[in-house]
């Protein structure tokens, strides 16, 4: 390794150690324990070669937001133990090339989807586990479901059994700061817990997947069990 490469890899390693240290004191502050709450490294921003040196750091739960991309890194890195999560809107026309290659997908914001995923994840014999992806906040560029649309989507789940519904995730609105973003996180916990109830039998939402780099503490406060972290963790080496 040239000696910027080696600083590079050392920067992402200081960048890891610190969100991580982040993550865990905004548990300690909520009474949680900082297991409960898993990073995922979104790395939509970079290439093989950072994600590598991010892997050897300790980090295996990545996440990419465009199907494409995904396939491509993971061609490339088969060779480490990674475990893909796709965060980012899944067309049904991807669904066959995608599934083989996640551990879990997000982003599911449409019965539509639910049913390709389930056909496709009969064909291979495997459940998918998923998560719903909700629009709380509102927002008209927003992807998500409308958290309406979630009670009848959950009531129809039987007839998807190779799709683990297991929690929801959101993006917080990108009007109103910071203050705005802890209500959005406020909001898909009751939602979670008003929806308990009408899931069916084994189905549970346990997972909160909700604050990215700039709202991350406020969304551990709030409950969430996974975070999806990009730009903090690539501090330092990507262009201004
Ligand atoms: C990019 C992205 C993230 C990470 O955002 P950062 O601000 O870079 O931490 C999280 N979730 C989704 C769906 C994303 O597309």
């Amino acid at each position: 390794m040239v000696d910027s490469q080696a600083q590079k890899a050392r920067r992402i390693q200081q960048n890891l150690a610190r969100v991580l240290e982040r993550m865990a004191e905004a548990a300690h502050r909520s009474g949680r324990k900082p297991e409960e709450v898993r990073l995922v490294a979104v790395t939509k921003y970079v290439g093989p070669e950072e994600i590598r040196w991010l892997v050897e750091a300790g980090c295996r739960l990545l996440g990419e937001s465009r199907p494409q991309a995904l396939w491509a890194k993971a061609a490339t890195l088969t060779d480490l133990p990674i475990q893909w999560h796709l965060v980012g809107h899944l067309q049904r026309n991807k669904v066959a090339r995608t599934l083989p290659l996640v551990q879990m997908i997000q982003s599911v914001d449409s019965l539509r989807l639910l049913e390709a995923l389930n056909q496709q994840a009969a064909k291979l014999g495997r459940a998918i586990p998923v998560l719903l992806e909700v629009n709380i906040s509102g927002e008209a560029s927003k992807t998500g479901l409308p958290p309406q649309e979630l009670e009848p989507i959950l009531a129809q789940l039987p007839e998807f059994p190779y799709v683990q519904v297991q929690g929801l995730m959101t993006l917080a609105g990108l009007e109103g700061g910071a203050e705005r973003a802890r209500r959005d996180f406020a909001a898909l916990r009751q939602l979670r817990d008003q929806l308990q109830p009408h899931c069916p039998e084994g189905v549970r939402l346990d997972e909160l997947s909700m604050g990215m780099s700039s709202d991350f503490e406020a969304a551990i406060q709030e409950g969430a069990t996974m975070v999806r972290i990009g730009a903090a963790l690539f501090e330092g080496i990507l262009p201004d």
